[in-house]
């Protein structure tokens, strides 16, 4: 037996609902293990409740229902201490990758490493010689080593999403949460992107949720296949054996029988 399967998942959603007042039920009954080293791809249309679920998992919502168990700790009733030392643990990658323009890669990079140190930092020399040789071996990882010393800004939007996980390394996440990081990028980059947070979960066996649209992205690179519409799981599935027309068939039917 895979020896993953008899250890504690990483993320545990056990019913999950979550109301926005008394209209809106952006999560609705959702129970979900997602064990130690998986890449799942979480799927569905605008306003199916990806976001929502991700914010969960980091303790950014509480759940009006249900119980949220991320890294052994109950999000639900954790005090704000043990939710500051998981959030360390969780790195957030963003669908606007969300640098420094004006700042040099290096320091952006390096600024993922704030949450364990004390006290802030101001300019790339502020940090200990240690941390920016870190910062450089993850830049070099994701390919961008040669661009340390440039602003941020002046990178296209796949470069700069490589900053953003290499500053997310910075964190040594145990956990990667990515809210549809490819989202804005052309079709090279999201692919480039994609094989790299592949690599690391690979590499690393950091647990990535991602929230993604494009099916054929997920089918390429994640582990699992998660289908949300409004708010409900629909499909939940290993994406290896699958083809977007099987995928969408499943997902399809599902959905018009909610
Ligand atoms: P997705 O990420 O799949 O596009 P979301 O999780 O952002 O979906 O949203 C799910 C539903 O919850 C939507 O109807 C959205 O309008 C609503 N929603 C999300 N966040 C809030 C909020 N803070 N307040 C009120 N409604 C919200």
């Amino acid at each position: 037996m895979d020896s993953r399967q008899t250890q504690e998942p990483v993320i545990s959603l056990e019913g999950v609902t979550k109301n926005f007042g008394n209209d809106i039920m952006a999560l609705d009954n959702v129970s979900l293990n997602v064990p130690e080293g998986q890449f799942l791809a979480l799927l569905g249309s605008s306003g199916a409740g990806k976001s929502t679920l991700l914010r969960h998992v980091c303790g950014l919502h509480r759940p009006t229902r249900g119980a949220v168990r991320v890294l052994g700790v109950d999000v639900r009733t954790a005090s704000e201490r043990m939710t500051r030392r998981l959030r360390c643990r969780i790195g957030f990658i963003f669908q606007q990758f969300n640098l420094v323009g004006q700042l040099s890669v290096l320091e952006n990079v390096c600024s993922g490493a704030l949450g364990r140190l004390s006290g802030p930092r101001l300019g790339l020399f502020s940090y200990s010689s240690r941390l920016r040789r870190e910062a450089l071996e993850h830049l070099d990882r994701v390919g961008l080593a040669d661009q340390a010393f440039q602003h941020a800004g002046t990178l296209s939007g796949g470069q700069q999403q490589r900053v953003a996980i290499a500053r997310v390394l910075m964190q040594r996440p145990a956990v990667l949460l990515a809210d549809e990081p490819v989202a804005s990028l052309d079709p090279d980059s999201a692919q480039t992107v994609m094989r790299l947070l592949h690599d690391i979960v690979r590499d690393k066996g950091v647990t990535l949720v991602s929230s993604l649209h494009q099916m054929d992205l997920a089918l390429s690179w994640a582990d699992r296949i998660v289908g949300l519409q409004r708010g409900g799981i629909v499909l939940d599935t290993p994406a290896g054996a699958l083809n977007t027309d099987t995928v969408m068939g499943i997902y399809g039917n599902a959905a018009s029988s909610r």
